[in-house]
């Protein structure tokens, strides 16, 4: 049961939407190389806080801070710590956020100083498949178009997609209906509609697509060590193009 959202609904989200925006920005202008992962989080909280919003990962299955902190392998769900940053690495950057009782999700990868061109080239691709996938949403198709065209574009440029993790719906809570892979064939999956609000998020590796998660059970690394990059955004699916409501 996929819930569609009133117009007002999504103003609520799209003001959550600009807190993740501005957390993003934030980050943008503060890693470096030398700044822990654990500072980038309070950061992340100050920013959150100074909107009247609450993090919405904090607490989330126990998760114990603000943002997902993931850098070079680690693909997702990384957790902040006592880790500083070095020259070369990429460290993705997820955040999610509640205001007045709405969701946004959103996350970017970054580059900490000077990268290599084919990190730089993962970064760029990821980025690119993610803005793919959301020229697919609207009312003219099905799901898997979205799904379909992060895995081809991903694909074709020599990179994998990872299977494990998925977007999700999102509104009143952070994970809602449908699942949204970034892999799978095309025109399969419900008609999308107006009002439906999605947080896409391909997670692209530079090897193989299989992860396996650390001991500390959250942090998702590739199986085979090679990078990994992360872009998401939330969005809502209009008459028209869809709404970036994080962008
Ligand atoms: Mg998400």
């Amino acid at each position: 049961m996929i819930t569609l959202r009133s117009r007002d609904e999504i103003a609520l989200i799209r003001k959550a939407g600009h807190v993740v925006r501005g957390v993003l920005a934030g980050m943008e202008k503060e890693i470096r190389p030398g700044i822990t992962t654990r500072e980038l989080d309070d950061i992340a909280i100050g920013i959150i806080n100074a909107n009247d919003a609450q993090p919405a990962f904090k607490g989330y299955r126990g998760f114990p801070a603000s943002i997902c902190t993931s850098i070079n392998e680690v693909v997702v769900h990384g957790i902040p710590s006592r880790r500083v940053l070095k020259e070369g690495d990429i460290i993705s950057i997820d955040v999610g956020v509640k205001l007045k009782g709405y969701f946004a999700d959103g996350a970017s990868t970054f580059a900490v100083g000077r990268i290599s061109p084919e990190a730089k080239e993962l970064i760029e691709t990821t980025r690119r498949a993610l803005t793919k996938g959301i020229t697919m949403a609207t009312p003219k198709n099905r799901l898997s178009d979205i799904s379909h065209t992060i895995q081809t574009y991903a694909e074709q440029e020599g990179f994998s997609v990872v299977r494990a993790f998925v977007g999700h719906g999102i509104g009143a809570k952070m994970h809602e209906a449908p699942e949204i892979p970034n892999f799978g064939k095309p025109n399969r999956g419900i008609r999308l509609e107006p009002g439906m609000v999605l947080a896409i998020e391909p997670m692209i590796n530079a090897g193989g697509y299989e992860v396996k998660i650390l001991d500390d059970g959250w942090t998702a690394v590739t199986k085979d060590g090679s990078w990994s990059a992360h872009f998401e955004h939330t969005i809502a699916v209009c008459a028209a193009d869809p709404e970036v409501l994080t962008g």
